[in-house]
């Protein structure tokens, strides 16, 4: 730290993000990204942006909004664009998040919920989850707190109805409540539709893993249009700009909607491949319906599963917080990918 470093950041810890080693050519399963290229007309649209790169791009966003609200029967001023949903978080807790409705979210979840909350100063609290990482609905009705609930849950995969949602949301009318739906494609139901019946809901989503764009940072979120003009209100303040390409790629990936779904089906289907396979070399893991698996296996510590994996050319992520950190979690990538995982696994097996 300078001498220079405000003390108001003084203790601050930023988040991890998973490691990107560049010594050797690993498969690379600790970020959830996708296996697949993002779709050739995202591509052809961002490369033909990259010719008026000399302009600002529409802070608006119009064409992009365009296309998404067609997607979802939505209004254009009911959805708001950032880089990457990151962003669109923590200007959510910049916005709905203060004394009287501090930040609420379970133990185990995204990481960033708490570093949003201490770079902002505001304060919060965590809930447990179940023994088996399952959400307690009940924990979270009638709270008035600001609720963040990743669903699909990070790192597990777990997934509330949208009937559990709604019984959160119809129990803190006063306060805000944020859906965190990055991993919705790969098997959860979506609450976007529910927008217009609760005015306290926020629904987040991210280009990031079912769109093949991580590089390109875009996510946004959609709600009722007041909820969307408070995080305008923060957005225009630092930077009101999303990227020319990456909006242009956004646009293209929108318009081609059936390239994202067959990869999320294929997704899909080497997820519950992989589950079956691992299974049968003795790991227990969560009922994950996202493009990742949450593994843990009696004879070998996390840690020394992660270890070895590396060793062997397999990069996994393994977090050492408490109650997790028997756990790894491995993204789900193409077919040929997964099976180097498990030949790995099984020779690890085999070592220890
Ligand atoms: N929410 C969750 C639960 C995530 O795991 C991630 C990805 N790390 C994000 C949001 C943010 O993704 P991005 O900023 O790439 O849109």
């Amino acid at each position: 730290m300078s001498r220079f470093f405000s003390r108001k950041y003084a203790d601050l810890v930023p988040y991890t993000p998973g490691e990107e080693p560049k010594e050797k050519k690993f498969v690379k399963l600790n970020t959830n990204e996708s296996p697949f290229p993002p779709s050739p007309l995202a591509v052809k649209m961002a490369s033909e942006a990259a010719r008026e790169l000399m302009l600002y791009p529409d802070p608006d966003c119009r064409t992009l909004t365009a296309a998404l609200a067609e997607k979802w029967n939505l209004l254009p001023e009911e959805i708001i664009w950032t880089n990457g949903s990151d962003d669109v978080l923590n200007f959510a807790f910049m916005a709905f998040c203060d004394r009287e409705h501090p930040a609420l979210f379970p133990d185990i979840t995204y990481g960033f919920y708490s570093v949003f909350a201490r770079v902002n100063g505001i304060p919060f609290q965590t809930v447990p989850l179940k023994e088996d990482f399952s959400l307690c609905v009940s924990d979270y009705c009638g709270r008035n707190q600001t609720i963040f609930i990743a669903n699909p849950n990070a790192p597990t995969g777990l997934c509330l109805s949208t009937g559990e949602i709604e019984k959160i949301l119809s129990t803190n009318t006063d306060s805000v409540v944020v859906i965190d739906e990055a991993y919705v494609d790969f098997g959860g139901e979506s609450c976007i539709p529910l927008i217009r019946k609760y005015g306290n809901l926020l629904v987040t989503q991210t280009f990031s893993k079912s769109r093949s764009m991580a590089g390109a940072r875009l996510g946004f979120a959609a709600g009722c249009p007041d909820l969307i003009r408070d995080l305008n209100t923060i957005r225009y303040s630092p930077n009101p700009y999303n990227n020319r390409m990456t909006m242009a790629a956004g646009i293209g990936s929108l318009r081609d909607d059936a390239y994202r779904a067959a990869n999320c089906e294929k997704i899909i289907e080497n997820r519950e491949y992989t589950k079956k396979e691992l299974r049968r070399l003795g790991f227990q893991m969560t009922d994950s319906k996202a493009n990742f698996v949450f593994i843990r296996h009696r004879e070998i510590s996390g840690e020394d599963l992660y270890c070895r994996l590396k060793e062997k050319g397999v990069l996994v992520r393994h977090f050492s917080q408490d109650r997790i950190n028997d756990y790894c979690r491995v993204t789900i990538g193409s077919r040929e990918e997964m099976d180097e995982f498990l030949d790995q696994c099984k020779c690890i097996l085999e070592e220890i």
